[in-house]
Formats: C-alpha cells, sequence, structure tokens
C-alpha cells in the first residue's frame, strides 16, 4: 500500500513531465494538498516529505487543524463555499481564498482582512459549465467583477478559480479551461497570474491548459470515505461529487 509521502513524490514528479509535456517551465505549476475531511495526521505526513499548501473546504474543520498544526509552517488555501457570515474568519486566518464567488464576498473580505496581515490572495471561481445549480461568477460577469475586484484595498486579486462539470474524456476536460484562460487573457489584467485548475481527475488536462494551481485531494490522501459533518451541512452542487 503506497503512503502519502510515496504518493506525494509520484503526484509531483507526474506534474513535472505534464509541465514538460505541455512545453511549460518546471516549477509553473504547483501543488496544493486538499485536506478536507482527512485528520490533521495526515497533514503532518505530506508535511513533513516537503508540503506547504494545503486546501480546506469547510471552516470550522480547518479551524480545528490550524489550532492542532499551529505549530508547523503551514500556508492555509480555503477553497470552499463562502456563506457571508464566515468571512470575517476567513479573512483572519487564511492566506488565500480560492473560492470567491461573488463581489460581496470579496468586499467583506477585505473590510475584514487584518491590517498586520499582508493583502489576502484570492481567485474569483468561475461558473464555466454554465451549471445553473453551480456558483461561481458567469465568464460574461467575469470582465466587470475582475474591474471592481483587483480594486479592493486588502485583497490580492490572484486569478480564477473553476471546477468544470465532471469530464472523463480528455479533449473535453480541456475546453472549458481553454475557454476561461483565454478569456483571463484578453482581460486587461496582466497581473493576473493565478489559474487554480484541476483536482485528481482531471490533473493533466489543467496542467495542459495554463494551470499554476492544481487542488489534489483523492490522489494524494486517499478516498474520502466519510464525509465530515460539515460537509454535509455546507457542500454545495459542486462539492457533492468529491465526497462520495
Ligand atoms: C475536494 C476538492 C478538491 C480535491 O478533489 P480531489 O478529486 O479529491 O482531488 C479540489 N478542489 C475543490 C474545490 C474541492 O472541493
Amino acid at each position: 500500500m503506497s503512503t502519502i509521502p510515496q504518493r506525494l513524490s509520484d503526484i509531483l514528479k507526474y506534474i513535472g513531465q505534464a509541465e514538460t509535456a505541455a512545453g511549460r517551465r518546471q516549477g509553473s505549476v504547483r501543488l496544493l494538498a486538499v485536506s478536507k475531511a482527512k485528520p490533521a495526521t495526515d497533514i503532518i505526513r505530506a508535511y513533513q516529505a516537503g508540503q506547504r499548501h494545503f486546501g480546506e473546504s469547510y471552516l470550522q474543520e480547518a479551524r480545528d487543524k490550524q489550532r492542532t498544526l499551529s505549530a508547523f509552517n503551514i500556508i492555509w488555501h480555503f477553497i470552499g463555499p463562502i456563506q457571508s457570515n464566515k468571512t470575517k474568519a476567513i479573512a483572519c486566518h487564511f492566506s488565500w481564498v480560492h473560492s470567491v464567488d461573488r463581489i460581496k464576498i470579496a468586499q467583506r473580505l477585505s473590510e475584514q482582512r487584518p491590517p498586520h496581515l499582508p493583502p489576502l490572495n484570492i481567485c474569483l471561481q468561475v461558473n464555466i459549465s454554465g451549471e445553473a445549480s453551480k456558483s461561481g461568477i458567469s465568464l460574461e460577469q467575469l470582465p466587470s467583477s475582475v474591474d471592481v475586484v483587483s480594486r479592493l484595498p486588502n485583497l490580492h486579486l490572484r486569478g480564477v478559480m473553476a471546477i468544470p462539470a465532471p469530464e472523463a474524456d480528455y479533449a473535453l476536460q480541456r475546453q472549458p479551461y481553454r475557454q476561461l484562460y483565454r478569456k483571463v487573457s484578453q482581460l486587461k489584467h496582466p497581473e493576473l497570474d493565478t489559474f487554480s485548475f484541476g483536482m485528481s481527475g482531471d490533473l493533466l488536462a489543467a496542467i495542459s491548459e495554463g494551470a499554476t494551481w492544481v487542488r489534489i485531494g483523492t490522489a494524494l490522501f486517499g478516498a474520502r470515505s466519510e464525509v465530515s459533518p460539515q460537509a454535509i451541512g455546507l457542500s454545495g452542487e459542486s462539492f457533492s461529487r468529491s465526497d462520495r
């Protein structure tokens, strides 16, 4: 049975090969280890093997792990659905937020980011598959949203995040990422340098289409057999499929 350090090493090797295959610079794709529904001991195993960036989807669960792991130099990313009443804690306790799905949430995060901390790195979540049930800014709204959010004082708008509808076919996996990458390239915002694209099931397609963060849970930590209580309470359509 493979261990977390072995899987981490395999994933990093795979990312390196995918960068080469896509003609991308080595190191241009970074790994976000998605530890939701996994215990702090799993995070420590990955940490001891060199991983520093970890992603969590549910605030309470993340806060519990942050307290347990406060002695570790972990960089925490929030990647889950955001309710308005959770923005304060998210603004205080994370370095990155990938799942900003409306302007109001960005405004609150900016207002509530403590002044002694550096600007909060954020990505706008784009509803790339156009599914009404999924959260995210539409492609049409993206240019005006970027204009507004990029001016908020305590945020550093880095780029976009997408969770396309699950798709087994490689060519079809690439399409939504390509469309979003093009759209961002056409904006008059050359400072946007971040594409949070790709999970365990579509890593290669995402890297081929410009991913700079890949968010990997299952391939690193194994399947999430039990859904955390927070997951049941909060999960939206877009997350339930990865919580099987
Ligand atoms: C759970 C989750 C992931 C990781 O998914 P895996 O398929 O387990 O790699 C990535 N991104 C988001 C937003 C998630 O909620």
